[in-house]
């Protein structure tokens, strides 16, 4: 399996994390500091946002609200 590496937004850490080549945002904790973030896979860079600070379609939680409001129309 691949692996990605992309930067703690709390501490500057590199973390390194298997990666199911899927570009779904999803959560990781930090190695070096424990905090909690989202981490967003892009084909040329990883993208980090600190939890509510992501957009809604970077966020997992909100975009599992966001799909389950679109299933409903
Ligand atoms: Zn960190």
């Amino acid at each position: 399996m691949a692996q990605i590496t992309f930067v703690c937004p709390f501490c500057g850490h590199y973390n390194t994390r298997s990666h199911d080549g899927l570009y779904a945002p999803r959560y990781a904790v930090c190695d070096a500091c424990g905090e909690r973030f989202i981490y967003e896979p892009g084909l040329e860079r990883v993208n980090t946002f600190k939890p509510g600070e992501a957009p809604c379609c970077s966020d997992p939680d909100c975009r599992e609200l966001e799909m389950m409001a679109h299933c409903e129309q």
